[in-house]
């Protein structure tokens, strides 16, 4: 492994009084658990994340501060203070108790950046229920699996997307009850036969809920992710998650009372709830949110009009940004912002020090996943920043490289990243599959799937992904969930989907399909198939290219060997193929 470091930056913005100083392997105790005693528990002892986000902050001179200001893409604004959250989260939590759900219930949202969706989120978890956000992109594949697997009672929604997803609704049983939000009225003909609508159920309830009731080890939020087999498994947190959300949005997002703080992310990905709802709420940071999709135009205008000061974002992103100049963003006055951070995907070094020339700072890398549910590795606001790198674990985080006997490695060896169990916000299961989650254990490692290496310095370094999961711009796509959806189509035989190379956003979905007899190979049937899987999965997660081929190179136990296609797609040595089925 070359180990040929990029220089180090300094970023002339870092000198925080509150963030970590140098870490340099402080003792564990002096780790993310340290937050417990900034937070405020329940009386009883137990521990909500709705509690220390919004109630706590109504205590205190906080009570009226904006908590929202949300834009949606027609221009429309509201704002909501932390006083007007509390109520409406609790109308949400009776609603829930009013349609007769219980702790551990699960209630989904299939629903755009609605201010919404954030009351229903932290109405759910003060009920004391599971909250799972789906990506408001999906086509119906996605949502049912997600919806089937969770056993989700009820299911948040819009009309247009419910109008998306219409077919797979009678077939999950357990969905009791679905939620319609019509906001401002923008569908004509928002409710179907025994849906229940959002305004009347919330004008009914009362504002008062004061029975809350968990404990740090009560489930609170899931997300499904991708693996390389089988369908998309759900990854459960509990409550004691917020202790850390908490803390590295103090210590690597550098969040401070005043802030005005953006984070891109959609509360479909787990960005989007640990750092677009929780993080800045436990802090009592005012966030913005927009409901509209990417413009470089748009962004940089948002950031202007509302003084944006910390903003978190993607490496997608920040490369479509660059793709448009560096004087599109000299144009506006972004002189409000003080720290930006980014996650998801690598990020190349070219963008960090683009930070510096477009918007007077450096983008500053971190590194977590679903699993780990909060930061772990990170370049944070008082370290010296190392372009490409991913930065330092957090205090109390201890990583490792190591190889497949879970033995570490000497620094500068690439190999498996890994972390040692007990981290505050480190799932606790994958819904109903204990295998799989015992499978990502090993030697007292939890295995996150990435390969890495740390340089002499402690700087982690991403390498790639250890097994067939593809990253389109920050988004996880297992190649067996489109593979499944590709297989349905009528002139598809067989199908192998990997991730091909792309500038901006990291990697692209890449199919190949062998033809049952009978049907020819032509331009009109590729699209056909496109459009296919693209009205099952979503835009961003269906493939961009599909390619014909005769047939596909299997083991001679009959897998899809997805890394030899890659290895041909991108002219690369085909490496071992004594497994390989002869034609
Ligand atoms: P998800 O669980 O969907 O949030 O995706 C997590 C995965 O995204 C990680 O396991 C990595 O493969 C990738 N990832 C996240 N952050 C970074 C980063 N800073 N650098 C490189 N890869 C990253």
């Amino acid at each position: 492994m070359e180990t040929s470091y990029s220089p180090i930056l300094k970023d002339p913005k870092s000198a925080s009084e509150h963030n970590l100083g140098e870490y340099s392997g402080f003792a564990a105790d002096f780790s993310l658990n340290s937050a417990e005693s900034e937070l405020d528990w329940l009386p009883n002892g137990g521990l909500n994340i709705a509690y220390e986000a919004i109630d706590r902050h109504c205590k205190t001179n906080r009570q009226y501060k904006k908590a929202l200001i949300w834009e949606g893409k027609a221009g429309e604004t509201e704002s909501y203070t932390f006083e007007d959250l509390r109520l409406l989260t609790n109308k949400f939590a009776n609603v829930l108790q009013n349609l007769g759900l219980s702790k551990g219930d699960r209630v989904f949202t299939f629903m755009e950046r609605l201010p919404e969706i954030y009351i229903t989120a932290f109405g759910t978890l003060k009920a004391g229920c599971i909250i799972g956000p789906l990506f408001s992109a999906f086509g119906p594949d996605p949502v049912k699996d997600r919806l089937e697997n969770s056993g989700a009672t009820v299911l948040v929604t819009q009309p247009e997307l419910r109008a998306r997803i219409a077919e797979i609704l009678p077939s999950l049983p357990e969905l009791k009850h679905i939620i319609v939000v019509n906001k401002f009225g923008r569908a004509e003909n928002p409710l179907v036969e025994n849906d229940l609508e959002w305004s009347d159920l919330m004008n009914l309830a009362s504002d008062e809920f004061n029975s809350i009731e968990t404990s740090r080890d009560d489930y609170s939020i899931m997300h499904y992710t991708s693996g390389t087999t089988g369908k998309p498994k759900g990854a459960v947190h509990r409550h004691n998650s917020v202790i850390q959300q908490y803390i590295t949005g103090k210590w690597v997002l550098d969040l401070r009372p005043d802030d005005v703080y953006w984070c891109t992310a959609d509360p479909g990905w787990v960005t989007g709830t640990s750092y677009g709802m929780v993080a800045p709420w436990t802090n009592g940071v005012t966030q913005i949110v927009y409901e509209g999709g990417f413009s470089a135009r748009k962004w940089y205008d948002i950031i202007q009009q509302y003084g944006v000061t910390v903003w978190y974002t993607a490496p997608t992103a920040i490369r479509m940004l660059m793709k448009q100049g560096a004087d599109l963003p000299k144009s506006y006055d972004l002189s409000s912002l003080r720290y930006t951070a980014s996650v998801g995907e690598p990020l190349n070094p070219e963008a960090v020090v683009w930070g510096i020339n477009a918007i007077g700072m450096p983008i500053h890398d971190n590194w977590w996943q679903t699993e780990t549910g909060a930061i772990m590795i990170a370049n944070y606001p008082s370290m010296d920043i190392r372009p490409g790198s991913m930065g330092k674990p957090l205090p109390g985080i201890n990583v490792g490289i190591i190889d497949e006997e879970g033995n570490e490695k000497p620094v500068g060896e690439g190999g498996n990243l890994a972390v040692q169990p007990g981290w505050p916000s480190m799932f606790q299961a994958y819904w109903q599959d204990s295998e799989r989650y015992d499978s990502r254990f090993k030697q007292g490692w939890y295995l996150t799937g990435d390969e890495a290496y740390k340089d002499e310095d402690g700087y982690y370094w991403f390498v790639g992904r250890s097994d067939d999961v593809i990253n389109t711009a920050g988004h996880l796509v297992g190649p067996f969930e489109v593979e499944s959806a590709l297989i349905e189509h009528p002139a598809v035989a067989e199908a192998g989907v990997i991730g091909k190379p792309d500038p901006i956003a990291m990697e692209v979905v890449k199919a190949f399909v062998s033809l049952k007899e009978g049907y020819e190979a032509s331009d009109s049937l590729r699209r056909d198939i496109t459009g296919f899987v693209r009205t099952k999965l979503a835009a961003a997660v269906a493939p961009r290219e599909i390619e014909i081929i005769d047939s596909l190179p299997k083991t001679r136990s009959g897998k899809i060997m997805r890394r030899l296609l890659k290895a041909r797609e991108l002219g690369l040595p085909e490496g071992d193929t004594s497994t390989l089925e002869e034609d």
